[in-house]
């Protein structure tokens, strides 16, 4: 018997980070195929995915700031750069055999369609993958925050952030090598200890609409899947 989906729709996060595999920039060809290999098996199971993408790989708005670039300047090649590598994803499904469509937050249309809620959600029903790119479309927001957002907005289940730690841990599992990692860990909990699971706009967002997150590690194989099946991987954020 094929098993059967804990969730029927979910918003997955995908930093930018994450498709530069070991390179220092960029996108890495073969990681972003790996990436898209564990998304397919995803698809396979009949569930709907929306993705947000990062564009930290690229370019980050935050770290220009220091320099003294105006912030707002930055974050709008930000989310540009988040653009670049929606598409960059798109293409990688397209290379698997899967179906998507970019859609962006700021207008570019030559490009990519603009985002459109309704739209998104009529994709999903038809099974295809949507990939959210622009963030939010306004500058000092994160695509953390674009990720609870349209979670929210297209009905997910839940908010799955891929990175490249397995879970949330104690302390700094690279700082301090007795940080154990939680299983699951409460919104309340998760404040209480200053645990920084998403930033806080992003947090605060998802708590409100009691949309659970689960953080895991895109790095390892088949971890996607089992977070989908209900499986305790990398670590559950509760209401
Ligand atoms: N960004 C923004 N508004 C948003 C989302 C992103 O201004 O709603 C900009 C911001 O400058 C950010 C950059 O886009 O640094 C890349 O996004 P992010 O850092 O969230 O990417 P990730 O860390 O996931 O790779």
């Amino acid at each position: 018997t094929t098993p059967q989906p804990a969730y029927k729709r979910i918003l997955l996060k995908l930093s930018g980070e994450a498709l530069m595999g070991s390179d220092a920039y960029g996108i890495n060809r073969q990681t972003i195929s790996e990436i898209v290999a564990e998304i397919k098996e995803v698809a396979e199971l009949g569930v709907e995915i929306g993705v947000v993408i990062g564009g930290g790989n690229i370019f980050r708005g935050v770290a220009p700031a220091a320099t003294g670039m105006d912030r707002a300047t930055a974050d709008y090649m930000g989310m540009l750069a988040t653009v670049m590598n929606g598409l960059a994803l798109q293409d990688a499904m397209r290379m698997a055999g899967l179906n998507s469509r970019v859609q962006s937050a700021l207008d570019i249309e030559q490009v990519v369609e603009p985002y459109i809620r309704g739209k998104a959600i009529r994709y999903l029903e038809q099974g295809r993958i949507v990939i959210f790119a622009a963030g939010t479309g306004n500058p000092f927001f994160t695509t953390d925050t674009a990720a609870a957002l349209r979670g929210a907005e297209i009905g997910a289940q839940i908010v799955l952030k891929a990175t490249k730690v397995d879970g949330i841990y104690t302390a700094d599992p690279k700082k301090d090598p007795s940080a154990t990692r939680y299983d699951k860990i409460s919104f309340d909990e998760a404040i209480a200890r200053n645990l920084a699971v998403m930033d806080a706009t992003a947090f605060a967002l998802c708590r409100d609409q009691k949309l659970p997150i689960n953080v895991f590690s895109i790095f390892k194989s088949g971890a996607l899947k089992r977070v989908v099946l209900g499986e305790a991987e990398g670590t559950l954020v509760y209401c």
